[in-house]
């Protein structure tokens, strides 16, 4: 019987690029899980969006100059599009901005409000007397009361996933000024969480096989009791409020962007002009729902989502199972100094297969604990693995049929007991991979198939067909047939993890076909004889030693985060400012050539890329020790802004203490501005992309600059 599998996958916040770890947590495992079940002859449906609103878009907007819709769009094109490129195969990916959905979470709020498991009720809000505005949570940042980190957020915690209370946190923090904020009374709506509890224990009570770690975090919180939460916010980028006097605050993003799991696949229907179609899947008690998030998402699928759903309609499927992932650290900042790449999606996509980061990401899947993305790592699992013992083993087989049988796959003959121990690997790899596919174990299901190449290669060396093919061409053919038909077995069974090299290898083994179309049982079957081999260049391509991408010319540089605190006009120099700068452990005075392009009340206080190991200099007279970084368009002069996150003095390329360069000796470097205002040094043969970060972000230029506008 084929069953019915929704899948939801975590909704990517359209404020920045998202970074591996976010593949490997939630994209990458539905992916793998909805292409096995559609070749399984499953009934899927698969759906993920983008998480426009809330205050992650609004402070990238503020810190831009742009509306919180535009940075919103951006990103959702560029999420989008990373999907297209990694191969995660939604049914419809879609965003939080559009009319259908927000109808259909004004639907469901009004609802519960009828029903009074929404109410109105006055609260203190944090207020920054500077700004005068109330801050809505992730405008507020200070110390975790649970776990001590000092950069938690007014919601939530990202170093031990405590949702948090702004006015949880120790020292509290406008994220924009730095005041402490005050309380203030404001009105707003609360969603009565504290009324589930008796349903929600009922729910949880046969979840025993949801990943330990996803069920010990949803009982710990239950132990903790249920809050009432509010469901809107003091900001105006967002879900409207469907009810008169709240026309200055929205429905927030905890509440609003889960339901794009309903939504969504409510669109799906409407475009597929089945407009009742959806209900196959959200009214089906035998329909299975499955979400892929990251850890820090836990308690919003596990507790908060069904809640939702059982206050809104109680016929309505609750998840099923929650197979969160722990967190694939990158190491941020780290990162950023030494190994010169970022680790962020759109620039991975740029240097590799989508299949190396695929196995790479599935290989190294944090199932249960997290695990540290490096690029060692993905250089030595794609070049030992990917291509040593998979890529290797089709290509023995398929080159030796193609230069020895005329190109195209020999009969079998008698089968001998390797022969057949072979076939019968074949069988016992692919129930494995099956197996642990079911059970949402990626890492153990990769583990197998690739298990299956390695003992290809066995079985290769073992038949020797070099030496066979003198002395009996006949066991040769057959020795070729079964390690062709392995190949075969293994273009389908490798389906779902590496959907783009599989269909290449099918393409090389003489098929027209779609191999994402085949079912998963056809791994099982013979290979026709005298089928025509198209074999083409080998499946994968080495992945070089990327150490060398910073190539050692990225640490003769010094360039630190600075802020600027005084300016004042050059006397003798018209186009030139005196700045004071503070570099957090020192100060330092430097002459910069931008007075015509900023006033000196638009740089008073911004925070800048400075080169400190230039060797000191007198611009006319007056002494500048070091450079502001800045990006040159045809028109204007931008500067180049770093995070605003970040300590002062935090280093953005190279090392402290590098030797002291001479103005020339940096000319004969290139920097230069790449997409999404980032700046990148490019070596002095312009050849490197190793782009200026700290804490995991990227020095962005302050205007609007076109790309390969150069930096000086
Ligand atoms: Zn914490
Ligand atoms: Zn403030």
């Amino acid at each position: 019987m084929p069953e019915k599998i929704f899948i939801g996958i975590a909704w990517p916040y359209s404020s920045g690029p998202r970074h591996i770890g976010h593949m490997a947590g939630a994209q990458l495992p539905a992916d793998i899980f909805a292409r096995y079940h559609r070749m399984k002859g499953d009934e899927v449906l698969m759906v993920s969006g983008s998480d426009q609103h809330g205050t992650p878009t609004t402070l990238r907007a503020e810190q831009e100059g742009k509306t919180p819709a535009e940075v919103a769009e951006r990103f959702h094109q560029l999420h989008s599009s990373n999907f297209e490129k990694l191969g995660i195969s939604c049914d419809l990916y879609w965003k939080t901005s559009e009319q259908n959905h927000k109808k259909v979470v004004q639907d469901i709020f009004l609802k519960l409000y009828r029903d009074a498991k929404i109410f109105e009720k006055t609260m203190e809000s944090p207020y920054c007397p500077k700004c005068d505005r109330f801050l809505p949570d992730r405008y507020v940042e200070g110390t975790c009361p649970n776990c001590r980190f000092d950069k938690a957020r007014g919601d939530q915690c990202d170093n031990c996933g405590h949702i948090l209370d702004p006015f949880d946190l120790e020292n509290p923090r406008c994220k924009i000024c730095g005041t402490t904020p005050v309380k203030r009374e404001t009105n707003h709506f609360f969603f009565r969480l504290s009324g589930f509890e008796q349903r929600l224990r009922e729910y949880l009570k046969d979840k025993s096989y949801w990943r330990q770690h996803v069920l010990a975090f949803t009982m710990g919180y239950m132990r903790e009791g249920l809050l009432d939460r509010a469901v809107t916010r003091d900001i105006e980028w967002g879900v409207e409020i469907p009810l008169p006097g709240y026309e200055t605050k929205r429905i927030y993003v905890w509440f609003e962007a889960v339901i794009g799991y309903l939504s969504t696949s409510i669109e799906w229907a409407r475009r597929r002009g089945e407009p009742e179609k959806w209900k196959d899947w959200w009214y089906d008690p035998k329909a299975k729902h499955y979400y892929f998030v990251g850890k820090d998402n836990i308690p919003f699928h596990t507790i908060i989502w069904p809640s939702i759903l059982m206050g809104y309609d109680e016929k309505l499927d609750l998840p099923y199972d929650v197979p969160a992932n722990q967190f694939l650290n990158t190491g941020g900042a780290k990162m950023s100094s030494g190994r010169g790449v970022g680790v962020w999606l759109p620039e991975l996509l740029e240097r590799y297969d989508p299949d190396a980061l695929r196995y790479y990401a599935t290989a190294t899947m944090p199932e249960m604990r997290d695990a540290e993305f490096t690029f060692e790592d993905l250089a030595a699992k794609n070049n030992s693995e990917l291509l040593a013992v998979y890529g290797n083993f089709v290509h023995r087989a398929l080159t030796f049929a193609s230069k020895n049988f005329d190109g195209a796959v020999p009969a079998a003959g008698f089968l001998d007991g390797a022969d057949k121990a072979m076939i019968r690997n074949i069988e016992e790899q692919w129930r494995k991979v099956g197996q642990n596919l079911d059970f949402v174990h990626f890492k153990d299901a990769l583990r197998e198939a690739i298990q299956l190449a390695r003992l290809g290669n066995q079985y290769f060396d073992q038949k020797a067909p070099w030496d066979l093919v003198r002395k009996d061409k006949a066991a040769c053919g057959t020795a070729i047939h079964v390690a062709v038909r392995t190949s075969r077995a293994l273009a389908v069974i490798m389906a779902p993890f590496l959907p783009f090299s599989s269909q290449r290898l099918w393409s090389m083994l003489g098929y027209d076909s779609n191999v994402s179309e085949q079912r998963w049982a056809e791994a099982l079957e013979d290979m026709p004889a005298g089928q025509k081999l198209r074999v083409g260049k080998p499946l994968f391509s080495k992945i070089e030693e990327v150490q060398a991408a910073s190539g050692g010319e990225a640490d003769m540089f010094d360039i630190r985060v600075g802020q600027i605190v005084d300016v004042k006009d050059h006397p003798r120099g018209d186009k030139l400012y005196v700045l004071q700068v503070d570099l957090g452990d020192e100060k330092r005075q430097l002459v910069a050539g931008i007075r015509q392009n900023y006033k000196k009340e638009e740089i008073a206080g911004k925070r800048i890329a400075v080169l400190c190991n230039l060797q000191p200099a007198k611009l006319r007279g007056i002494e500048s020790n070091g450079m502001l970084l800045a990006a040159e368009g045809p028109a204007d002069v931008a500067i180049l802004i770093p995070p605003n996150d970040v300590p002062l003095g935090s280093q953005l390329l190279g090392k402290k203490g590098a030797s002291m360069m001479g103005f020339e000796d940096f000319q004969k470097f290139k920097f230069a501005v790449g997409e999404e205002h980032r700046a990148y040094f490019l070596g002095s043969a312009g050849k490197l992309r190793v782009p200026l970060m700290a804490g995991g972000k990227h020095v962005i230029a302050d205007k609007g600059m076109p790309e390969g506008a150069a930096v000086r």
